[in-house]
């Protein structure tokens, strides 16, 4: 795998895969990779005859500077990571390559970036749209893998493809978990031992809900026992608990049609984020269900 650092050297390799005739595919990433990434890294070596795994920790989507400053930057463990996977290149560019002097267009999406994150986070999305656009367009790819982990994301970065008629399909993949259902994560990481033990609790409480609602709870009373399991479960402040509609995400109130519940809550200082899907049942719902 060969890491790559300038757009200039991204340009001539993708030129000579095109004459070649291959297909290009990219997972975006912020590094600290871990399970999660590398089944991304797994569909796209599957899917295209090229595979760009790109690393950016991209300062315009964080909307805090304490987040920022203590992002995972793991480097040499991510490409050796890697290496068994088969990706052609590990792009690496700095934030002069992405972001030069004079850098002054934001790309900015409507509709599915206005609630959950898009609310709590400001910015955040205009700073998600406009780095992904440009990966998108640098790495030439046929195909760019995203995890329904951020399913807003990839809600986002659908509207973006469509919108703004560029070429890459964009190809959503499973959340993968840890044994224990915590959502693979890189800020898993700052979570100390007994805030670990109880990170759980987040996919818990929405599987929970989920059922409650396939079984005809409200969802106002779904969302209302949510919330109690995660407090008295000791989680932190919740910036949102919702059930949305997919894929556009509008709010519902009721299930009458397909949907996801969505949260975002801080437990020893970090801001963790899951979502489930209402309709079709995950295995670990299966399991939760009462058998009939
Ligand atoms: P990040 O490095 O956190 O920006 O994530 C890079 C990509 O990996 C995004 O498309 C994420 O949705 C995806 N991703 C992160 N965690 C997971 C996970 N647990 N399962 C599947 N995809 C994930």
């Amino acid at each position: 795998m060969k890491i790559i650092r300038s757009k200039a050297e991204l340009r001539a390799m993708t030129e000579d895969w095109r004459r070649a005739g291959d297909s290009i595919g990219v997972v975006p990433t912020m590094g600290a990779l871990h399970a999660g990434h590398l089944s991304l890294v797994e569909a796209a070596c599957a899917a295209t005859d090229r595979v760009i795994v790109t690393l950016f920790v991209n300062p315009k989507q964080f909307n805090n500077p304490e987040d920022l400053a203590k992002y995972p930057r793991t480097e040499e463990s991510d490409a050796e990571k890697l290496t068994p996977y088969g990706a052609d290149v590990l792009y690496v560019p700095d934030g002069a390559q992405m972001y030069p002097e004079g850098f002054a267009t934001t790309i900015s999406v409507s509709g599915v970036s206005d609630g959950l994150c898009g609310a709590t986070r400001p910015g955040h999305f205009d700073g998600v749209a406009t780095v992904v656009t440009k990966l998108l367009l640098q790495t030439d790819a046929d195909q760019a893998f995203f995890g329904e982990k951020d399913y807003q994301q990839l809600q986002v970065v659908r509207r973006i493809a469509e919108d703004l008629d560029l070429k890459t399909r964009i190809i959503g993949c499973p959340t993968i978990r840890e044994s224990d259902g915590l959502a693979m994560s890189s800020r898993n990481l700052r979570l100390d031992d007994r805030a670990r033990a109880t990170a759980p609790v987040i996919r818990e409480a929405l599987s929970r809900a989920a059922i409650e609602i396939r079984e005809g709870v409200s969802v106002e009373t779904a969302l209302q026992s949510a919330r109690s399991r995660l407090t008295d479960a000791g989680m932190g402040e919740i910036d949102y608990l919702e059930f949305r509609g997919d894929p556009d995400l509008a709010i519902l109130s009721t299930a009458d049609r397909p949907g996801r519940i969505f949260v975002a809550a801080w437990l020893d200082g970090v801001r963790l984020i899951d979502n489930v899907p209402v309709h079709e049942a995950s295995q670990h719902e299966r399991r939760l269900e009462p058998a009939d």
